[in-house]
């Protein structure tokens, strides 16, 4: 992409409510847009980020033989009456009328409208197991919209559903989607951990929760220091104040507190703050038994299915990464995350050698297909540089004045190191 192309507009300003480094980079640098409270427009940068999400989500879970689909966003309430949901989910779940009076639901969630999907296609036990997910909108009325893309009301997300005949199969698909969640995350280059949950309104027994660890997650989780335990203070303590006064507190106001019992496995345990960006549950029979919802065993019996569902916050995600990997100038995006790998700079745009190199640099990348950005623009070269710090390009390449002894330099935006390297080298000090 030619900068002098694309829609980026970065700005010095600083949304008043926007408190966290993502909400205010993701803003400042171009990514996002506020359209009102929780609603957010993805600019062309936000949205290949959050597309690249949504490809490696995609790519882990088709490995794994999940099957993508794509529900209808609004749902007829009916479908949550027979769940028992329409109460149960609370002012969360916001309705909408039609010209004829009918009642209707924004989806926070897909549990009633897959289980129906599933019901009267997948009729035996030979048609088991089925693991169906979609990456779509939902919308949930928070009481308290903010930080930006990690509480919207509008948000995508990845909701899974999967379908066993017995309650060891289910389990064992809960386990390989721990493993396929680990993967995602991982590729994503995020620090996280899984940790023990609780299975709120969307019930079941079994659930695990999956947080970024972060100082300004607004979950508060215990890990142990030697091995892979952890788990929400929610699982912990069942006094709902005490939940909410621990969460209240920051990372450093937590360290000051003791843990005095051990982990079983005889290691230290400790206070971390988590973003949870991954919740997967054992359903177990709840929805199937309530919507009716039967296969035919072995012995032609007719029995409710075996479900867990799994879901991941795909736009939360975006501003995960950022809340984990930044500095006072902006965002640093990982690897697999960045929207251009290399951002190409002229230091002196009237030197017509050093624009030529850049334009024959950009063509060369393209053609080898690095996601290059080649900032053409006629600005000064600070003002430009101060610009690719805040989005965060993981390097860039400076055409400047080392040109006449063939060398160029190219910038590391983590280390922040500049090195000078032939022209004929970039390539091989980039990937
Ligand atoms: P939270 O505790 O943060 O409110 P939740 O437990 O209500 O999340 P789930 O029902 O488990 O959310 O939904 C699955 C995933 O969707 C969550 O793990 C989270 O990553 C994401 N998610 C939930 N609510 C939001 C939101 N308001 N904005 C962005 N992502 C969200
Ligand atoms: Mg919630
Ligand atoms: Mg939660
Ligand atoms: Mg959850």
């Amino acid at each position: 992409m030619r900068r002098s192309r694309a829609f980026i507009p970065t700005t010095k300003e600083v949304p008043n409510d926007a408190t966290l480094p993502s909400h205010q980079f993701l803003v400042r640098g171009g990514f996002i847009n506020q359209q009102g409270a929780g609603l957010y427009n993805f600019l062309p940068l936000g949205k290949i980020v959050l597309e690249k999400i949504r490809t490696i989500v995609k790519e882990e879970l088709d490995m794994a033989g999940c099957n993508e689909v794509q529900l209808s966003f609004v749902t007829p309430i009916g479908l949550w009456d027979r769940s028992g949901r329409a109460d149960a989910m609370g002012k969360e779940m916001l309705r909408i009328q039609d010209r004829h009076q009918n009642d209707f639901v924004l989806s926070p969630t897909n549990e009633e409208a897959m289980v129906e999907l599933v019901k009267n296609r997948v009729t035996s036990y030979k048609d088991l197991p089925l693991n169906l997910y979609q990456i779509n909108t939902k919308f949930r009325d928070e009481a308290r919209p903010r930080y930006g893309l990690l509480r919207g009301r509008e948000f995508l997300m990845k909701d899974g559903y999967s379908f066993h005949a017995s309650t060891e199969d289910m389990i064992r698909e809960f386990d390989l989607m721990e493993e396929t969640y680990k993967k995602i995350f991982t590729r994503l280059g995020l620090d996280f951990r899984v940790v023990q949950a609780d299975s709120g309104a969307i019930g079941g027994e079994g659930s695990k929760e999956f947080h970024v660890l972060a100082d300004s997650g607004e979950d508060t989780i215990i890990v142990c220091e030697s091995c892979d335990y952890g788990a929400n203070i929610e699982t912990i303590f069942d006094n709902e104040e005490e939940v909410d006064a621990l969460n209240e507190k920051t990372y450093e106001e937590l360290q000051t507190k003791e843990i005095s019992e051990k982990c079983s496995c005889g290691g230290n345990l400790s206070f971390k703050k988590g973003i949870e960006v991954g919740h997967i549950f054992q359903l177990g029979t709840k929805y199937s038994s309530a919507l009716e919802a039967n296969f035919s065993d072995e012995n032609g019996k007719p029995r409710p299915f075996e479900m867990a569902t799994f879901g991941i916050g795909v736009s939360r995600l975006v501003a995960s990464v950022i809340e984990q990997n930044h500095d006072e100038n902006g965002c640093i995006w990982t690897k697999e995350t960045a929207p251009y790998t290399i951002n190409i700079m002229v230091s002196n745009i009237k030197d017509e050698t050093q624009m030529t190199l850049g334009e024959e640099l950009y063509l060369k990348l393209l053609g080898e297909n690095v996601e290059a950005m080649f900032d053409d623009r006629k600005e000064r070269f600070g003002f430009k540089m101060k610009d690719a710090e805040l989005i965060g390009f993981p390097y860039t390449v400076i055409i400047g004045k080392e040109l006449d002894n063939g060398l160029v330099q190219v910038y590391d935006r983590k280390t922040q190191e500049k090195i000078s390297v032939k022209t004929g080298d970039i390539y091989k000090h980039i990937m």
